[in-house]
C-alpha cells in the first residue's frame, strides 16, 4: 500500500487483510493509529500473535496472527468502534513507521528540516514528536537510503550484463571514474542504454531524425538524464536510448 502524505490508504482495517510479516503488520497497525489519531496499545504479543486493544478501553479489537497455510500474518478478529478522543501522544508512531514514512521525502530533499518534519506530522495528524525521537528518524531514513544506494551501484554491472544478455544487440555501458580508480575507488560516472529493440524501430519506421533532451536528476543521486527520441509520421515521440551523466558536454 501507497505511503501518502495523508496515509488515507490506511484509515481502514479488514478482517482478512493480510501481512508478508510481522514487521510490516506493525507498520500497518502505526498507520492507521496515526491516520485516525487513536492510541493503540498491544495488549498481548509474542513472535506470531499480536493483538491491539484502544489505549482508552474502547470496544475496539485487532488480533493479527499467522496463517499456518502461507505462513502471512492476517487480521483474525476486528471490532473497529471506538469513543475516544483523538489522541495527540501515539505510542504506534514508532520511529520505524515513521521511518518509513518520510522516506520518499527525505529522499527528495536532504535538507528537510527536524522542525518541518514535526511541522507536518502535526498540521496531517495532530501527533506529537519530540524533537530528540525526530532526530532519530531522520537518521534512520539517512542510514537506510544510503545503505540502498550501495546495494544498488553495486548491482549496476550486473543489470548491464542481464541487459545485453536477455536483449541481444543492446547497448549498455558504464563508465566509472578515472580519478577515483586511481585511489583505489569504483565510482558510478555515468551510463547510457540503447535497446535493440528501439534501434530497430527507429531504423523500420520512424523519420529519419533524432531529437535530444535533458534533465536534471535530483535527489541524492545528482546528474543529468539524457534522453534520444525519435518522431513517427504522426509527430509522436519515442525514447530511443538514454543516458545518466555528470555533465552536459559534448562528449557525454
Ligand atoms: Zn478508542
Amino acid at each position: 500500500m501507497e505511503i501518502n502524505e495523508k496515509l488515507d490508504n490506511f484509515l481502514v482495517l479488514e478482517k482478512g487483510m493480510s501481512f508478508k510479516d510481522l514487521d510490516e503488520a506493525k507498520r500497518v497497525m502505526g498507520y492507521y493509529a496515526v491516520s485516525n489519531k487513536k492510541g493503540l496499545r498491544v495488549d498481548h504479543g509474542n513472535n506470531i500473535r499480536l493483538r491491539y486493544k484502544c489505549d482508552v478501553g474502547c470496544l475496539f479489537v485487532c488480533l493479527i496472527s499467522v496463517h499456518n497455510k502461507d505462513q502471512r500474518f492476517k487480521i483474525k478478529t476486528l471490532e473497529l468502534k471506538h469513543n475516544c478522543q483523538p489522541a495527540f501522544k501515539n505510542r504506534r508512531a514508532t520511529q520505524q513507521a515513521l521511518a518509513h514514512y518520510f522516506k520518499k521525502n527525505v529522499q527528495n530533499n536532504h535538507k528537510y528540516k527536524l522542525k518541518d518534519m514535526r511541522r507536518d506530522l502535526d498540521d496531517q495528524f495532530k501527533l506529537n514528536i519530540s524533537a530528540s525521537k525526530m532526530k532519530k528518524v531522520k537518521r534512520i531514513v539517512l542510514e537506510k537510503l544510503d545503505g540502498s544506494y550501495i546495494d544498488d551501484f553495486n548491482r549496476l554491472e550486473a543489470y548491464a550484463q542481464e541487459l545485453r544478455d536477455s536483449n541481444p544487440g543492446t547497448d549498455v555501458m558504464i563508465n566509472i571514474s578515472k580519478k577515483a580508480l586511481e585511489q583505489g575507488k569504483r565510482r558510478f560516472l555515468r551510463m547510457y542504454v540503447c535497446f535493440q529493440a528501439l534501434k530497430s524501430g527507429w531504423r523500420g519506421g520512424l523519420r529519419p531524425f533524432i531529437g535530444l533532451d535533458g534533465t536534471f536528476l535530483k535527489g541524492k543521486c545528482r546528474g543529468i538524464l539524457l534522453v534520444v527520441l525519435g518522431q513517427d509520421s504522426m509527430k509522436h515521440f519515442y525514447p530511443l536510448a538514454w543516458a545518466v551523466v555528470d555533465r552536459e558536454t559534448s562528449r557525454t
